[in-house]
Parts: structure tokens; sequence; C-alpha cells
């Protein structure tokens, strides 16, 4: 009798437990299924849009707003111009409505990409001719003339959305033609005029428009040569010029930058090429005129300029 009587209960319990189980499941089961229903309903609404590099990324995210849903080709933290592609960076391309790039002579191994994504509609944003400078984006009229290619290319995939897109354009054209006056302003009375760079040519356009010049080691690649020529001719021209200080990249690895402001006793600023960004400002969703108001505010300490 005692030993049923102890059964009994136990094989209660053990109908509790997979009653429980059975519930828990079903629950599990049916909440996952719905919050998958809900996600896909929601992104399936936008446009899947991929942009390649960051700076696509951020104009494309300014004009497309909350009609597009993004995805960034080259990872936060990886440099732009010699990105190699994964397979998978090409399925995401297959699947997305628009892919965005600055230019194949940007990123030459966008070419990979539109070979294996034969179909896809895609906008280069800023299309150069080979041997022009790529960095189009480094004046403010330089991104809206990008900003206004990426919204052609979302009106046309995306017409419902036509006034949207370019309300975006005209609302994203005053913050430009603001930042270019700051620009012009900020730069107007300076100690110095030459941008010392110890980094890629990037930005050319930057010191062409605000009428500086600019030293830098390397190319409109990030893989230039760094002559022993080129650098002992830019330590002279610091001592001689007396600038305060020279600018780097902030991605670039920082050795270089910190030998040559060692031995001349100067102070280094970072420029923001955009192309890359850090996990950081991406996380943060640091915008392309937030890194312009930062790269003004270190020429301006850098060049010793008067607000
Ligand atoms: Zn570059």
């Amino acid at each position: 009798m005692k030993k049923k009587y102890l059964w009994i209960p136990k094989k209660f319990w053990a109908v509790l437990i997979v009653a429980a189980l059975v519930i828990f499941g079903a629950w599990w089961f049916m909440s996952d299924k719905q919050s998958d229903v809900t996600a896909m309903h929601n992104t399936r609404d936008k446009m899947q849009v991929t942009a390649s590099s960051y700076v696509v990324y951020d104009l494309a995210r300014q004009i497309g707003g909350d009609q597009v849903a993004l995805s960034l080709l080259v990872p936060p933290g990886t440099e732009p111009h010699h990105f190699e592609p994964t397979p998978g960076s090409i399925i995401g391309v297959q699947k997305a409505d628009l892919l965005v790039y600055v230019s194949t002579t940007a990123e030459p191994w966008i070419t990979d990409i539109l070979q294996g994504a034969p179909g896809v509609r895609a906008v280069a944003a800023a299309a150069v001719e080979p041997g022009e400078d790529p960095h189009v984006w480094m004046t403010p009229y330089g991104a809206l003339s990008m900003a206004k290619q990426i919204a052609a290319a979302l009106q046309k995939a995306d017409p419902v959305h036509k006034n949207y897109y370019q309300q975006n354009v005209k609302q994203f054209e005053r913050t430009m033609s603001q930042l270019h006056k700051d620009f012009v302003a900020g730069l107007a009375n300076c100690q110095h005029r030459e941008i010392v760079h110890v980094g890629h040519l990037a930005f050319g356009a930057l010191a062409n428009t605000y009428g500086l010049q600019l030293q830098t080691l390397a190319g409109t690649s990030h893989q230039g040569e760094h002559s022993v020529y080129k650098l002992t001719n830019m330590v002279r021209f610091i001592r001689k010029s007396r600038v305060p200080a020279i600018f780097t990249e902030e991605m670039l690895s920082p050795e270089l930058a910190d030998t040559i402001a060692q031995e001349t006793h100067v102070y280094i600023l970072p420029l923001y090429t955009i192309e890359e960004v850090s996990k950081t400002d991406f996380e943060q969703g640091t915008s392309y005129q937030d890194f312009m108001r930062r790269n003004l505010a270190n020429l301006q300490k850098g060049l010793k300029c008067q607000a």
C-alpha cells in the first residue's frame, strides 16, 4: 500500500511536468512564430537597401529615412578601398531592392558584387573617370550631388514615396548649404593654410574648395608609398612652416604620425574620411555632417583659425 501510495503522486507529477512542458513549448513556438511574422511584415514594407561603405550608407539613411531598411557591406572598422566581399555579401546584395555604392574607382571590388548579383538595381552615387579623385563627398556640395543620385534611384525603385524622398533631399540641401557656409567662414582667417596629412589623398577636394594646401604621404588609395624622400620633405616642411599640428586619419595605424610628431614636436589631430567608420560611431549613427563638423573643428585648431 505504501508503495502504491507513493507511486501515484509520482505519476501525477510526471504528467504535470509533461503537460507543463507541452504548454510552455506551444507558447514558445507560437510567440516565436508571431514575432518572426511581425519582423517580416515590418521589413517587407520598407525598401531593402544595401550600401557599400559608410558614406553612402549615411546618405541613403538621410534620404531614405524610415522608408528604407539599410544594411552595410563593408563592416565597421574595415578599410573600404581594398575590401574583399564574401559569398555572404553577394547573397545579401541579391536580396536587396537597391544597391548604393560610391564608384568602381573608390571600390574596385564592387565589380565582383555586380557580377555576382546581375539582376540587382544598383546606383553609383559618385561615378568618376579613372584617375580622378574618387573622394567626391569631401565637400558638402559633392555630398549633395551624391545624395541627389541616391534620391533619384530611390524614387525610381519606390515611386509611391517620391515626394518623401524629394523632401528629404531638400532638407539635406539646406544642411549642406549651411555646412559649406560654416567651412568658408571657419577657415577664412587661419595662421596656416597647409594641411600636413599623414594619410591617403582623401582631402584634395576639401583643400581646393576652401583655399588650403595639402601635403600627403600616400595617393588616393590607402596603399600609397611612404617614401623616405616624401617623409624627409614633410618633416622639413613642418619645421620650416612651424605648423602646430599634423593630421592623420581616424582608422590609420598611428605609428608613422607618432614618429613624425615626436620628431617635430607637433600634436596630432584626426580627419575623418567617412568612407570607413568605427564601431562606436556606427552604433551611435554619427552622420556625414557630424563627421564634417569634427573635421572643421580640427582644421580650425590645427591651422590656428579665428572663428
Ligand atoms: Zn579613400
